[in-house]
């Protein structure tokens, strides 16, 4: 049997370029003609899985890349969607600080009293820290801070890569959203997690 793209999508007429997704009910409007911009990061961290019996329920630790995708439908006036600099400066600097050679683990990790006891440097999560998890962190982190991101992805090895996508539209409204609370405050980390020396 096969499945016609007509099946899956609508082309919506009032707004030209843009298609529903009716396939997965998800409301996800995607724009057709968008240009995107990938900036990749490199950190060292450390964690281990709850509720899981492979090896990663072990402490341990990956070279870790990221790569953060940004979009938007028109450019800005240098013709650029986002400087990379700009992500660097941002992104990275809170990755050097937050993430980079810190022991990624979640808060119900029986592990962590003796950890702290021994002053151990870590990142305390809600979620239990898998790729999925830690991709969404820092697509949530780069959207709080303006940047319209789309897509994270982070390499966990070099053949695994577990990706985090937001939609480019809710991005663009997130994103006017910081710009106007840019001057009133300093924006901070994800709600979801935070740190522990
Ligand atoms: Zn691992």
């Amino acid at each position: 049997m096969t499945t016609s793209l007509g099946d899956m999508f609508q082309v919506t007429s009032d707004k030209p370029g843009l298609i529903v997704d009716l396939g997965n009910d998800l409301s996800l409007v995607t724009p057709l003609n968008m240009y995107a911009v990938t900036k990749v990061i490199n950190f060292c961290y450390g964690h281990r899985l709850l509720n899981y019996r492979g090896k990663c329920r072990f402490l341990h630790g990956h070279n870790g890349r990221v790569e953060i995708e940004l979009s938007s439908e028109r450019l800005d006036q240098r013709g650029m969607v986002r400087d990379f600099g700009e992500i660097k400066q941002v992104v990275q600097t809170w990755i050097d600080r937050a993430l980079d050679h810190k022991m990624l683990l979640c808060r119900k990790d029986p592990v962590l009293p003796l950890l702290r006891k021994f002053d151990e440097p870590l990142f305390v999560m809600e979620a239990n820290p898998t790729a999925e998890a830690i991709a969404q962190l820092i697509f949530e982190y780069t959207a709080s801070q303006g940047f319209p991101v789309t897509a994270v992805r982070l390499w966990e090895t070099d053949s695994s890569v577990a990706t985090y996508r937001g939609a480019a539209m809710r991005a663009g409204r997130r994103s006017a959203r910081a710009s106007r609370g840019a001057s009133r405050r300093r924006r901070s980390a994800p709600r979801s997690s935070s740190t522990a020396a």
